[in-house]
């Protein structure tokens, strides 16, 4: 599993811009608390060659999963939490959980420096999850 911020990396595929191309469908990892995103390390290699031939080729747009069978590399995301639009909150909410239980040790430790880090990703955490929650109940609303 991936960390940053302290937090695990989400996998998910998602659209990045490289110049003034777009592509769709990339391996991605990111982060919960801060949203860093970074290119999932096993297609690396094959994300750099489809973003060549993309500029070679003056390509606006290119669909990832045209180009790379994603579907043989079932060990993708074996290591990290998968998510999409469905479980999102659940996976916000499993995020707070673990950084409830460390702030817990943290505590008993008297760490402070290490207690004021894991506050500050409570706060970001649950300041993620209640947007989320706010933009579901808008979109239900204007259904
Ligand atoms: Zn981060």
């Amino acid at each position: 599993m991936s960390f940053c911020c302290g937090a695990g990396m989400l996998g998910s595929f998602g659209t990045l811009r490289h110049f003034k191309t777009l592509l769709h469908n990339v391996p991605i990892l990111y982060c919960p608390v801060c949203n860093r995103i970074e290119v999932h390390h096993a297609i690396e290699g094959e994300y750099e060659i489809l973003v060549e031939y993309a500029q070679g080729d003056n390509a606006p747009e290119v669909d990832f999963s045209e180009f790379v069978n994603i579907e043989q590399m079932p060990e993708l995301f074996e290591n990290c939490t998968m998510t999409d639009e469905g479980n999102y909150e659940d996976v916000l909410k499993q995020q707070i959980d673990i950084a409830l239980d460390l702030l817990g040790v943290a505590t008993q430790l008297d760490d402070q420096e290490w207690r004021s880090a894991l506050k500050d990703r409570l706060k970001k955490l649950s300041e993620r999850l209640r947007l989320h929650i706010k933009r579901n109940q808008e979109i239900s609303r204007s259904a």
